[in-house]
């Protein structure tokens, strides 16, 4: 438990820093997206404008990532509710059913009449959607990405095997891939900020991050079980709330998707 509290203090120090240099950050990339915007009015046409061009377009890339660690750092937006987790695993799946691919078979399969979980909607789709595009990104010649609800029990002896969980009715969100795998010292890293494996420009290692902040703060745990040349599993634990869930409307759930 003390390991895993150390963690989340260092994550949690560490996307603030993040925040901050990206805030920062942000404001010297307008000043020279700007310069670089007179430029390419003044010298319309000539050789000089078209390096400007450049010097722009790798500010705007600069733009995006800070952006992103923006919305990693982010916490004040967080509204937790009751939840039915299927509504969620259901909004995403339409939406990863149009933009995973025909090489990525999709598998939904929730449990009927779920008890309800403490969570913000937009959060917990972001976490399906980022363990998605993880999958996806692993599986590059095709595969299957199978995601599945169900309501688990964990006992004493659950409970010391899982360490920092308290006996209890969780819901298990399990989200399945037939991909590369990961080694276990991937493994041992993959939650952490900016690791990643992927080539530069490509991942920012914030995925996983972002992940494990949401489950963690929500009370939950993730694992990863994965084997190379196999794929890999992502298990999530969230405790059961004895509040009926709410209603999502879909209209909140893409402002939050839009704001992340
Ligand atoms: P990013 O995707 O930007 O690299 P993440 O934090 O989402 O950052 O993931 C960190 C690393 O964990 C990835 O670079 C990859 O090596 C590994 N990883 C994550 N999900 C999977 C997966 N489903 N299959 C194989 N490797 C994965």
């Amino acid at each position: 438990l003390e390991a895993r509290m150390q963690q989340t203090q260092r994550l949690e120090s560490l996307g603030q820093l993040a925040g901050g240099i990206a805030h920062d950050f942000n404001n010297l990339l307008a000043v020279i997206l700007n310069y670089a915007a007179f430029i390419i009015e003044d010298a319309a046409g000539t050789p000089p404008a078209a390096d400007a061009e450049q010097i722009a377009r790798a500010a705007r890339r600069g733009s995006d990532l800070t952006h992103q660690l923006l919305a990693f750092a982010r916490r004040e937006v967080i509204r937790p509710r009751p939840l039915d987790l299927n509504a969620v695993v259901t909004e995403v799946h339409q939406m990863l059913d149009r933009s995973l691919g025909e090489h990525i078979t999709l598998t939904v399969r929730t449990t009927d009449a779920l008890p309800a979980v403490m969570a913000d909607p937009g959060q917990l789709e972001q976490v399906l959607v980022n363990l998605a595009v993880n999958a996806r990104d692993a599986m590059p010649s095709g595969g299957r990405l199978t995601v599945d609800t169900a309501e688990v029990c964990v006992d004493e002896e659950h409970s010391a095997a899982r360490a920092g969980l308290s006996p209890g009715r969780y819901l298990r969100l399990r989200v399945s891939d037939t991909g590369t795998g990961m080694p276990q010292d991937v493994i041992d890293k993959a939650f952490e900020p900016f690791f990643t494996t992927k080539p530069s420009g490509q991942g920012t290692g914030l995925g996983l991050a972002t992940v494990y902040g949401i489950v963690t703060q929500a009370g939950g745990t993730v694992r990863i079980y994965s084997e190379p040349g196999i794929g890999t599993t992502f298990t999530i634990l969230l405790p059961v709330t004895d509040v009926q869930a709410q209603r999502i409307v879909p209209e909140e759930v893409i402002a939050g998707l839009a704001g992340h």
